[in-house]
């Protein structure tokens, strides 16, 4: 057993314990407007930072593009589902996949990731390309086309190679974007419950594109992620929110710390 999972497992056990209790609770009463109601349960949306979350789902705990040290997941079950949107660094770790999965971690990846991964992983991971779908348990998967549009920023995510996912339980649809512009693809989604889109630049979109694809399709809720970027790229939630109509509630969560 590796230290990094050694470590992993020590403080899990002591996350149930009352020492550690107490920000485990803080964090999720702070993240009280995270819960959904889905035909199955309760859906709970804990971000833990830029494009990583953790979501407790009727069918499990679900970790999405979880990247950086395992620690930051100790306060989680270990994931019942991993989906990886694309091998970028701030998507894709080996050494964190390796640190977090447990015995029975089924892991849904695009094909890029699946040729990348040791054969330990491998083992767990089902891959799927755009248009292509999986199931877990009672829940449906689907791999959502993720690329640039923009002439000149096309070989950031060039089309046809990295994934988005629509998540279905049981009628309650959430749409998480990975890297990806205001595309048709993302603007000709339907009935999306939750969705969680990307803006940065240079790498996928600035807010006006993305308030303009969410105007479109209309999710019940939106998740601004994946904000910050390079060269003064950073794109600002508070500034998409005052772009979304009433259609749409944002969430603003706290992605990136306190800082
Ligand atoms: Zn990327
Ligand atoms: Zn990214």
């Amino acid at each position: 057993m590796t230290q990094t999972r050694r470590q992993f497992l020590n403080t899990s056990a002591m996350a149930i314990g009352t020492i550690t209790l107490l920000p485990y609770s803080a964090r999720a009463a702070s993240h009280s407007n995270d819960i959904f109601m889905s035909g199955d349960g309760e859906i709970k949306v804990h971000p833990v930072s830029h494009a990583s979350f953790v979501m407790q789902t009727p069918v499990g705990t679900i970790y999405s593009d979880p990247v950086g040290d395992v620690a930051a997941y100790a306060g989680f079950s270990r994931p019942d589902l991993i989906l990886i949107t694309h091998h970028h660094g701030d998507h894709f770790k080996v050494e964190t996949l390796e640190g977090l999965v447990g015995d029975n971690t089924q892991i849904i990846v695009n094909p890029t990731v699946y040729d990348k991964l040791p054969d330990g992983l491998k083992a767990k991971s089902k891959q799927i390309a755009n248009g292509e779908g999986a199931a877990f348990k009672k829940l449906t998967i689907d791999a959502i086309p993720a690329y640039n549009l923009t002439e000149g920023r096309e070989k950031f995510h060039p089309k046809g190679r990295d994934n988005g996912y629509v998540l279905g339980f049981n009628g309650f649809r959430v749409y998480i974007s990975g890297d990806t512009e205001d595309i048709p693809d993302m603007r000709a989604l339907k009935d999306i419950d939750v969705a969680f889109i990307c803006m940065n630049l240079p790498f996928t979109m600035d807010v006006a594109a993305a308030a303009s694809a969410v105007a479109e399709f209309k999710p019940k809720y939106v998740y601004p992620y994946h904000y910050r970027g390079r060269d003064g790229g950073t794109q600002d939630p508070a500034e998409f929110a005052k772009l979304i109509t009433e259609a749409t509630k944002v969430r603003l969560a706290q992605w990136y710390g306190t800082a």
